[in-house]
């Protein structure tokens, strides 16, 4: 039964494991997934717990309906996080996921340090603490194929880190597969502190639907709905990528750290048809209908040989555009190295952007740089990619992500655009206001995963907006009307996709005729037996949003930090479509106003003690 999944807390420095059923007013206040692993972490998470210490609980959760029918099968991945200093999260794609509940587990909470390198492996409601010392160095394709090899089965699925993780780059992923996941925080960091190489899962345990018959149907017919959709559609022939000319055709694209958002014409050389040539197919996630992934191979050519998956359209603008870099075949192989060290590419790429326009500026050169560091010189950007994940020379300062900042010069802090110390994306959030809110006020610093309410850009009917959001919202996709709103409802629906296991490309986040909560409700009663109403699910998804909100509250996050970079105020966008388009405080303020207004904070964005007694918080 879904719900029969274990919870295993194994602790790495006395090498015990415990085994504990998920308590079932657990699964009915959090569901699964990210939610059940927030509800885990914040019972110790404090100001003063250190990410790289043995106290730092490294949590993996399988959502709800991972393994099962649904919208995708997914894992989050949770500690508190080395490269912010606040919470860490990410969200895997993959197989993973899936695998792991076949085992007969929805949590695993790994604490300690081993005193040598190890791996776990998980089969079968059975988890072994196993050496992995010949293992260490291997990049993360390595890694799985020598433990299949060793282990003789190549239908493990296998989470691991490489080289970065190993050297503890404050970014280091956590990956399975060829390119899947979880990049963001820091999380591969966390393991390689924790001397963990990898976590091998095998599973052949039934996994039992409440009502298979009635839940097919239901399935199907959502699932027909979905795949209508134009987006399913274009994202299942071209992957994200097809992303990128829509953020450069309006002028939101990230370039030279944000010098500017547009570069016109010469987009086509990044644009997703561009990347079609190296195609050799595409591919899903565990029971996913999209197949948005797609592979590739370079079969001439400077990087002849290099073959993986990707890149995305974040890596595309992280390691191209926001570093002045239209070669498409290096940022394809700049992918594939962070993907082999185990990196994450958004922050490598900001972290890169950061010191290529302080090298500019003139405030760092090549005493401290070693090379020269000027836009666009793909070369170079390699040669930091190596640097940074074995930490030598420059490459340690880059490792230290936005810790770099005490060690650079006081004039730097402005030009790393970061919020709660976590890096901007590939973006440029100064003319979608709705994006911008959703960076500001995101629990893991600046990330667009945790609301990014990409209905905007259809600029959608007001009635129709009206009706999605419960409340007025402009459809224009430059103002600040609703905005607040539309953000805040997007958050509590994401917090419910990664409770559930769903990927948000599957749900409204892309459409506004895809899945959310009236389809996921009839999914979870027919799959698992619990009965939970849409509105349930909306409080749930508070619940989640609201007990991270209080992690950071810990931290001593409020109002002041929930703001934007110096330039997104101060510097217009000087050139192309968006020309002129900058925050205005007053606009900023009021979105922000609403926005609290909504989740049942105070002014000072702390949770109100009323909120949090509603949302049974308190205790
Ligand atoms: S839409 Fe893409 S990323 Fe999401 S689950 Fe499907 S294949 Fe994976």
């Amino acid at each position: 039964m879904v719900l029969s999944r274990k919870i295993a807390y194994i602790n790495l420095s006395d090498a015990s494991v415990r085994i504990s059923p998920v308590p079932s007013d657990l699964r009915r206040k959090f569901l699964g997934g990210r939610g059940i692993n927030m509800h885990l972490l914040s019972k110790v998470y404090s100001q003063e717990l250190d990410p790289f210490s043995p106290e730092n609980p490294l949590i993996f959760g399988a959502g709800l309906l991972t393994g099962t029918i649904g919208f995708g099968s997914r894992v989050n991945i949770t500690a508190k996080s080395p490269e912010s200093g606040h919470l860490g999260d990410s969200n895997m794609g993959g197989d993973f996921g899936a695998e792991l509940v076949k085992a007969g587990f929805g949590h695993l909470v790994i604490t300690g340090k081993s005193r040598r390198p190890v791996y776990l492996m998980v089969k079968n409601k059975q988890i072994e603490i196993r050496d992995a010392g010949t293992w260490k160095e291997l990049d993360t394709v390595e890694t799985q194929r020598a433990i299949r090899q060793a282990l003789r089965d190549e239908k493990i699925q296998i989470a691991c880190i490489g080289p970065a993780g190993e050297n503890l780059v404050r970014y280091a992923a956590i990956r399975t597969g060829l390119k899947n996941s979880a990049g963001r925080t820091g999380m591969g960091a966390v393991m390689g502190s924790k001397n963990l190489k990898a976590v091998a899962v095998r599973g052949t345990l039934d996994i039992t639907i409440s009502d298979p018959n009635n839940c097919l149907k239901a399935y199907r017919l959502q699932l027909k709905k979905l795949m209508e959709t134009k987006w399913v559609q274009a994202l299942g022939k071209y992957g994200t990528p097809l992303l990128f000319q829509y953020a450069n055709a309006m002028g939101f694209l990230s370039i030279r750290n944000n010098q500017s958002t547009s570069i016109g014409d010469q987009g086509y050389a990044l644009e997703a048809e561009a990347l079609e040539p190296y195609s050799t197919g595409m591919l899903s996630c565990f029971g996913c209908p999209a197949h948005c992934r797609h592979r590739y191979s370079l079969t001439e050519g400077r990087y002849k040989g290099t073959k993986g998956e990707g890149p995305e359209y974040a890596s595309i603008g992280s390691l191209g555009t926001k570093l002045g870099n239209l070669d498409l075949e290096n940022i394809i192989y700049a992918t594939e190295l962070c993907n082999r060290y185990g990196m994450d590419t958004i922050s490598t790429g900001s972290y890169i952007a950061w010191a290529m326009e302080l090298y500019q500026r003139g405030i760092i050169d090549r005493g401290m740089t070693e090379t020269p560091l000027h836009w666009g010189d793909g070369k170079a950007i390699l040669q930091l990619i190596h640097r940074i994940a074995h930490r030598k020379g420059f490459g340690s300062i880059l490792a230290e992500g936005a810790f770099a900042k005490k060690i650079f010069k006081e004039l730097s802090r402005d030009y790393l655009l970061d919020i709660k110390n976590f890096p901007i994306e590939m973006t440029d959030e100064r003319l979608p206001k709705s994006f911008a809110l959703g960076m500001a006020t995101s629990t893991r610093g600046a990330c667009h995963m945790r609301s990014r309410p990409s209905l905007d850009v259809l600029g959608l009917p007001e009635e129709v907006l009206k009706k999605i959001y419960g409340g007025p919202v402009s459809s224009q996709f430059s103002s600040y009307s609703g905005k607040g709103r539309m953000v805040w409802w997007h958050e509590l629906l994401n917090a419910v996709c990664d409770s559930l296991g769903f990927c948000r490309f599957l749900t409204v986040f892309s459409s506004p005729h895809a899945p959310q909560y009236q389809q996921f409700s009839k999914l979870i009663g027919l799959s698992t037996g619990l009965a939970m109403t849409p509105r349930e699910l909306k409080i749930i998804g508070e619940r989640i949003y609201t007990l991270e909100r209080m992690m950071l509250v810990r931290d001593g996050i409020s109002r002041k930090d929930d703001t934007l970079p110096k330039r997104y105020f101060e510097t217009p966008i000087p050139a192309g479509p968006a020309k002129g388009e900058v925050i205005s405080s007053e606009g900023f303020d009021g979105m922000l106003d609403e926005y609290y207004r909504l989740h049942g904070w105070d002014k000072n964005g702390i949770p109100k003690r009323e909120s949090l007694k509603k949302l049974g918080l308190s205790g």
